[in-house]
């Protein structure tokens, strides 16, 4: 292996460090920011890195360490050891360690942790005679033989015999049968019995003994947490999140300091502004006489930081601020440096071992989009980020949240709550409980709307809590790990409803003090926001809008250069998209306004249509299906006025809409003045093999010209008339589902004889429109030369294109793109998603054709991908002159655009583009 050369271990302590913050991707996140930290100056107790290009290797490597690595660790250790003044394993002045995880990204809690390595027969009287305090020594000896039988001796060795439940029960047991309830109840004898009863536990059922070396301690925990890289969670965590599987993880090896050596020790865990609202106060939790695995896995309820973030859980407790005011100081002093240095909100871990303050990590923080959207605004008043900035630290898909859905207040004003937790992430979700992580996947996959409940928070159920549309624990704070998931996936969470009694076997839960039993598929609502949990399925309505948001959504516009559109098949929609910054329609999907409430009449005018046998029967039924058409058409050009809309031509295979139900073939019957069985027999007719690849789009229009008649004649009506009576409209005609321009010529053809026709009858010389096409098939892309002669603009329909590109029939995906993803063969589902590879490099191709014929050829695109921000960029860089998604994604393409613009500068030569932006200018 040629990796002798390579440096794995950087070394921080005192006043340096080896490392910094923006060496990420060699020293992980954590190991980075505990670099900075030091090079700022702060107190953090010394280690090193060991970084994640060893982990990579150690696995290329069949899971063996480097050998170089040994020498470089003991060289650390050397540094550790002089500037702490300990000595590892040494018999009377023993330095103990962490052994922590951190990847470039932050995946919290998903890698495991060793804590106070190095304790061993040789090493537990010295640490008793120089602190004085064998309790302390038991309890850190106790845990570590916990956490490494955990973490080491089962996970690791993928034995999963869940060893750390047992001892969590035995622990249990015997806090019972002592009738104490807090592990500090405990006294030192109480721990020595209970670390001696693990140990011959661990004999009997791993079958090894407890290490007790401190080097084989330290490099086994070095690459337990290396193997914690392709555990079960972090893999899960990893495929959600989309991290590379070959990144790895950092370790980083660190001097212990303790926050359990009594009441003048503590450990906690604060976010330098608040994490859920964005308000800029210092917030977190903190327990005394505690390590910093207590606080984060939710084993007891931690107090507040300081007053001004007391809430109604934990009022009652001691803050910091009141029990150790100078230490508090200090820290904020420290939230001040980090804040300046980072310019963004951080996510902090400290430990005060006897009165003295350490850091132990610092990150970015995640925050819910509300959070993100206010502090962006706030730090660019401070003058901490620039405007640029600002836009870049909104993630496009948190935008979401702002727009999420909350309890009706009138409604939860009448009912009562049924149990309280902390408000861990905000809005509201209304669904049905499930007890395990895999009942949530398994209820979600059939469609159902779940709230996922469980005991306490633990990071091995991350799959079930993205399937659940909310979580509900009976344990754990804010910072718990559950609280920290939900909130960066904006997801409504509530923790630790302290009333609650789940039984996981049974998939019950209790509400102590009252009779009331919760069952599996009981519907509750949860109010994220306040923390309140209903029994009973609430009505939900739209957040009101935050002010903040339209004015950071108008600083997104000045950055942005690509136009937004929306897909809109009603006025109502229209209005909506109009509201959230649409630029215009860029998809009006004329079938549309035959489903849905008041579709009745125009649905049996088309029905008529469809199942005649005649062309003058088929004429007839278009004259009454015209003024619904007529009607529909010019609501929308009114609602859209001065903007662009664009109107496909009726598109979806006939079949579809004729009637199945007997009473409205009957209905049907009697107003062809046919029998009803010919209707069966003339639907009959109509049925195709593959309809996706049927008689739809252009196609109809070549057989059937007189229904392209009525839609053209309906658009240019419509415009004229809205023309006279003052208005604006803009209307563009796009043909569906071609792959030959002379569908297009022929289809123009008609267009250019109906234009005639109402010019003619309104008196004018002409009507403004464009003549487009959907460029939805593989062929069309590749004539997209020949294409463009005709059509003055291209629309990507990307959902047929991604099915016709790859062969996967959009309406029978369901069945198998799970397995795709869970095997990895798709990174992501390329309907969500434009897969670039190929599906990209056809749309790359038909611009690049298309303008080359007509250099000012106007692209979008109006697939379900044009909201995608990951697609948003692509689109981009692909010079599309603008995207269009459904009104509610208006926002989040919005902000993705101008991300992109920033990101990768302006483009060059695309007059399309331009004509966009200047127009949206105009309208500002
Ligand atoms: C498309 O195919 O991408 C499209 C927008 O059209 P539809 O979904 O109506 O087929
Ligand atoms: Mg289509």
């Amino acid at each position: 292996m040629a990796t002798k050369s390579k440096k794995y271990v950087y070394y921080f302590g005192g006043k340096k460090a080896e490392g910094k913050a923006d060496m990420k991707n060699l020293l992980g996140g954590k190991g980075a920011n505990l670099a900075e930290m030091v090079n700022l100056g702060l107190p953090v107790p010394a280690g090193f890195s060991i970084t994640t290009e060893c982990c990579t290797d150690y696995y290329e490597n069949k899971c063996q360490l480097p050998k170089s690595l040994y020498d470089e660790v003991w060289a650390g250790m050397k540094k550790i050891e002089n500037e702490m003044g300990m000595k590892y394993g040494d018999a009377n002045n023993p330095l103990l360690l962490s052994c922590r995880s951190g990847a470039r990204k932050s995946m919290p809690g998903m890698m495991d942790t060793v804590l106070n390595v190095g304790l061993c027969t040789a090493t537990i009287p010295g640490l008793i005679k120089k602190t004085n305090n064998p309790r302390f020594v038991w309890d850190s000896y106790r845990r570590l033989v916990m956490m490494y039988a955990d973490v080491v001796m089962d996970k690791a060795e993928g034995l999963d015999l869940d060893i750390r439940k047992k001892l969590d029960d035995m622990l249990n047991d015997y806090k019972k049968a002592k009738k104490v309830k807090q592990d500090t109840e405990l006294t030192a004898e109480d721990l020595k019995f209970l670390a001696d009863e693990f140990k011959k536990k661990i004999k009997k059922e791993i079958g090894k003994e407890f290490p007790d070396d401190a080097k084989e301690q330290l490099f086994g925990g070095i690459k337990a947490v290396f193997k914690s890289w392709n555990g079960k969670k972090a893999v899960s965590y990893r495929r959600i999140e989309g991290i590379p599987d070959d990144w790895g993880t950092a370790v980083n090896v660190q001097a212990m300091v303790f926050g359990n050596m009594g009441d003048t020790s503590a450990t906690g865990v604060a976010f330098t502004r608040n994490p859920a609202t964005g308000e800029n106060l210092f917030y977190g939790e903190w327990l005394i006489n505690a390590q910093g695995e207590d606080v984060v896995a939710g084993i007891r309820t931690p107090n507040p930081l300081n007053d001004e973030t007391k809430n109604e859980q934990n009022k009652h407790l001691h803050s910091m601020q009141e029990q150790m005011p100078k230490t508090y100081a200090e820290l904020m002093k420290i939230r001040a440096i980090l804040e300046k240095n980072f310019k963004d909100m951080l996510d902090i871990e400290f430990t005060i071992q006897e009165k003295k303050l350490y850091m132990l990590q610092c990150r970015v923080g995640k925050r819910t989009g509300t959070a993100a959207l206010n502090m962006a605004m706030e730090m660019l008043k401070e003058k901490l980020i620039d405007e640029k900035t600002a836009v870049l630290r909104v993630d496009p898909a948190q935008l979401d949240e702002l727009l999420h859905p909350i309890c009706d207040p009138a409604e939860e004003k009448k009912v009562p709550v049924l149990v309280k937790g902390l408000p861990a992430g905000p809005g509201a979700a209304v669904g049905q409980l499930v007890f395990t992580a895999e009942d949530a996947v398994a209820w979600e996959r059939k469609g159902k709307k779940v709230i996922l409940i469980r005991e306490e928070t633990n990071p091995e159920d991350v799959e079930g809590m993205r399937a659940a549309v909310g979580i509900l624990t009976a344990r754990g704070g804010m910072t718990s790990h559950a609280a920290l998931v939900a909130r960066g996936w904006g997801k409504c969470c509530i923790v630790g409803a302290g009333k609650l009694h789940v039984d996981v076997k049974g998939k019950t839960a209790k509400i102590e003090g009252t009779n009331i039993v919760l069952k599996e598929g009981d519907f509750v609502t949860l109010n994220g926001t306040k923390g309140h949990v209903y029994q009973k399925a609430l009505k939900l309505m739209d957040a009101s809008e935050n002010p903040l948001f339209k004015h950071f959504m108008k600083m997104v516009d000045t950055f942005r250069l690509m136009g937004v559109r929306t897909n809109a098949e009603t006025p109502a929609d229209a209005k909506a998209a109009r509201d959230f910054g649409a630029e215009g329609i860029g998809l009006f999907r004329t079938e549309h306004m035959f489903y849905g409430t008041g579709a009745e009449k125009p649905l049996l005018a088309l029905r008529k249509m469809i199942l005649s046998n005649t062309k003058e029967e088929r004429v007839k039924a278009l004259k009454e299906l015209y003024p619904f058409m007529k009607k529909d058409i010019k609501a929308t050009l009114l609602a859209m006025d001065k903007l662009p809309v664009t109107f496909r031509l009726l598109d979806p295979p006939l079949h579809e809409f004729v009637p199945q139900g007997q009473e409205k073939q009957a209905e049907l019957a009697k107003e062809l003045n046919i029998k009803v069985a010919d209707i069966a027999k003339r639907g009959e007719a109509l049925h195709e093999n593959n309809p996706m690849m049927g008689h739809r789009g252009v196609r109809l229009s070549v057989t059937y010209p007189e229904i392209s008649e009525i839609q053209f004649r309906a658009i240019f009506e419509s415009t004229q008339e809205l023309l006279n009576e003052g208005y604006h409209p803009k209307p563009e005609i796009m043909v569906p589902v071609t792959c030959e321009v002379a569908e297009l010529d022929v289809t123009k053809k008609i267009c250019d004889r109906i234009y005639e026709e109402v010019c003619n009858k309104f008196k004018v010389k002409s009507i403004s429109y464009l003549y487009g096409t959907m460029i939805e098939i593989p062929r069309a892309c590749l004539l997209g030369d020949k294409m463009a002669k005709t059509a003055q603009f291209f629309s990507f329909g990307t959902n047929d294109l991604t099915q016709m590109t790859f062969g996967f029939s959009r309406d029978d995906i369901g069945g198998f793109m799970n397995d795709y993803l869970d095997q990895k063969i798709l990174a992501t589902d390329p309907f969500q998603t434009i897969d670039q590879e190929g599906t990209g490099q056809l749309i790359q191709m038909a611009v690049a054709k298309g303008r080359a014929t007509r250099p000012d050829l106007k692209v979008g695109i109006c697939g379900e991908q044009g909201g995608d921000p990951a697609s948003v960029e692509f689109c981009y860089k692909t010079g599309l002159s603008y995207v269009s998604c459904s009104p509610f994604r208006v926002p989040i393409a919005r902000l993705a655009a101008a991300q992109a613009s920033i990101k990768f500068g302006g483009r060059t030569a695309k007059p399309a583009a331009k004509k966009v932006v200047k127009k949206a200018a105009k309208k500002k």
